[in-house]
């Protein structure tokens, strides 16, 4: 199809907009792509649509490549589905709510899950039809606390969701993987940069999970790599557990006054002063010498209030992330939850706490933390917190500490949590080298969600020997207007945007720069037989615009390829630039059309 900017509905923009923070989001307004509508609501022009529709067409055929086939799915829904998941409630303030004339209950989709789910149960009873994979590309709705960039973050926004269905644990592996593939050359395809890491499966519940995330530095999530290939989300990295330590000669351990003490670094400093170490033992005392012991709050699903103390190396802060992302296995009731420092109100609630001088118990036998401690509060530590390590750590009482204190002979505790800040230079778990951290955006997510929607919702199939079984189930997301914001974010400089071929709106944008008829003759007639070639062309036909504002505007644009007819039509040539490299070619006008079909074969 030709476009004609004389007839395209598009006005592209001298100014920013003033809320734009980021490239892309600039950009796809200026350029005349998007329009907002409302905070992270947007509308999407000719040009953004020809883009989206592209990677909605990447999408599809990958997803067609692995047999997965497409449905789609109401954003309006009815409230029962959620609820029986429980996600209703869980989702908290992060859905769109909404009543119909009668008062029923609906939301608008953040995700398809349930409904997935039950469509299965309505038309599938037997393992003969399964696995099943199917998807859709649909717009969800979350009302985001800080809807950001654009697209990057949107209210209203395009996700690819799939989901498998199969009998058994292997199948659910093997849909797994194939939906790993498919994301990663889909991501190929578009040409953008994706590092699939580890990841925890949060509130979907459901056990392994990867996120599929673009390193750029406005990314929102932080994760870490190795040099030699390792990767993970920070919630999801492990620590490198340290080998037991023999703890039959440890001497005993001993409580001293260390008055004024109530931090880490008041403590280390005391301790140098009052009881100084010998190199052989050790040397200075440091922080990583301390058990520090952090107390918790956990609201749980229930809304009732936990208390949870963890107990970690003092030169380490704890990561309240880490430890939501981890906690849930310890906690009576799953859900989402909510975790911050115990309050002051907390802390009256449980006065045995000395804040400052906490921590697990003098003796195994009178443990004060863990394993039934006095307090009664569940103690979970980090994993460097092996059995036979010692510790300089809190004696329960203001003003004192208790020092080589024995992990497994003077104290115990009720589980292990990676609950400490993930540093750079900390070794990766694989073995791969010391890690180093980076930001990215997440541009996909896949999970095996295993049996807990069907199980909620009773999805079963009879088995080979006739028996009801529950169907184990895995979900995979793109989010497909957030490519768009990452696709345009790495692929633009600082006259507009750079579209990779494979999404480009348009293969070539034929600008007729000048007065003359011959010129406006000769562009027309390039364009539609570039249209007769097969490509798609965007043609500036516009009478009485300066060459300034066509080319100017053709480089906000973004197609790959520019030609130019003007002023070398007097010798025959016309002007073709490359928009990436920015590389210009006259060439004779009976070969423009060729060398054009050539240059966009060449490049797909
Ligand atoms: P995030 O951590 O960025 O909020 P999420 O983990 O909540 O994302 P998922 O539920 O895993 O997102 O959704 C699948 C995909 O949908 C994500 O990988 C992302 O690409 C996209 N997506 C999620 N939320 C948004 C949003 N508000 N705007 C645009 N795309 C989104
Ligand atoms: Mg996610």
């Amino acid at each position: 199809m030709v476009l004609r900017l004389s007839k395209l509905f598009l006005r592209t923009l001298r100014e920013d907009p003033v809320d734009a923070e980021v490239a892309s989001h600039r950009l796809l307004v200026r350029a005349g792509y998007i329009r907002r509508a409302a905070p992270g609501i947007y509308t999407w022009l000719p040009l953004g649509l020809s883009v989206l529709r592209r990677v909605e067409q990447v999408i599809r055929e990958e997803m067609a490549a692995i047999g997965a086939q497409e449905v789609h799915f109401p954003a309006l829904l009815p409230k029962e589905p959620y609820e029986v998941t429980n996600r209703w409630t869980e989702y908290g303030d992060g859905i769109f709510r909404l009543k119909d004339r009668k008062g029923a209950d609906y939301l608008l989709a953040p995700t398809h899950e349930e409904m997935f789910t039950l469509l299965v149960k309505d038309l599938y009873s037997s393992y003969k039809d399964l696995p099943l994979s199917i998807y859709q590309i649909q717009n969800k709705y979350r009302d985001e606390a800080r809807p950001r960039a654009g697209l990057l973050r949107g209210r209203e926004f395009i996700m690819k969701d799939s989901y498998s269905f199969d009998v058994d644990d292997a199948g659910l592996d093997a849909s797994y993987a194939a939906h790993r593939g498919a994301y990663l050359r889909i991501f190929e395809r578009l040409g953008l940069e994706v590092i699939p890491v580890a990841a925890t499966a949060g509130a979907m519940g459901g056990s392994k999970s990867e996120e599929f995330l673009h390193p750029t530095e406005i990314g929102e999530d932080t994760f870490v790599r190795s040099a030699g290939g390792y990767a993970a989300n920070v919630e999801a990295v492990t620590t490198v557990v340290p080998d037991d330590i023999d703890f039959s000669t440890a001497p005993a351990a001993e409580v001293l006054d260390t008055p004024g003490t109530p931090t880490i670094d008041t403590l280390v400093e005391a301790s140098n002063r009052l009881v100084p170490r010998s190199e052989a033992d050790g040397g200075a005392w440091t922080g990583a010498d301390t058990l520090k012991n952090v107390v918790l709050a956990v609201t749980l699903p229930t809304g009732e209030r936990q208390i949870v103390v963890i107990g970690l190396p003092g030169d380490r802060g704890a990561d309240l992330k880490r430890v939501e992302a981890n906690i849930g296995r310890f906690l009576p009731v799953a859900g989402e939850i909510a975790l911050e420092a115990a309050n002051e109100d907390d802390l009256k609630k449980n006065p045995l706490i000395v804040k400052g001088y906490l921590g697990p118990g003098l003796s195994l036998d009178e443990p004060f933390l863990g394993l039934e401690g006095a307090a009664k509060l569940l103690y979970l530590v980090d994993p460097r917190v092996v059995s036979g390590t010692t510790w300089v750590t809190g004696a329960n009482e203001a003003g004192k500490h208790v020092y080589g204190l024995v992990a497994g002979r003077d104290f115990g505790w009720d589980g292990v949590i990676e609950c400490t800040e993930v540093r750079a230079g900390d070794e990766a778990p694989d073995g791969s080298g010391p890690l180093e951290t980076a930001r990215g955006i997440e541009m996909g997510h896949i999970f095996q969600l295993g049996r807990k929607y069907a199980e909620a919702l009773e999805l079963k199939v009879l088995d080979q020997n006739g028996k009801q079984v529950v169907v184990t189930m895995g979900s995979y997301g793109v989010g497909v207007t957030r490519a768009v914001a990452a696709l345009a974010e790495s692929n633009h400089d600082d006259k507009g945007l750079v579209w990779p071929r494979a999404v480009a709106p348009a293969d070539v944008h034929v600008v007729a720069v000048g007065r003359g008829e011959e010129i406006f003759d000769t562009a027309e007639k390039i364009a539609l037989e570039l249209e007769a070639a097969g490509l798609e062309v965007i043609y500036d036909d516009r009478p009485k615009v300066s060459p300034g504002v066509k080319f100017g505007d053709a480089e906000l644009v973004g197609v790959p390829t520019i030609l130019a007819v003007g002023r070398g039509l007097v010798d025959g040539v016309v002007e073709i630039k490359d928009r990436r490299t920015g590389e210009a070619e006259n060439v004779t006008v009976d070969k423009a059309v060729a060398f054009v079909v050539n240059a966009v074969r060449n490049s797909r």
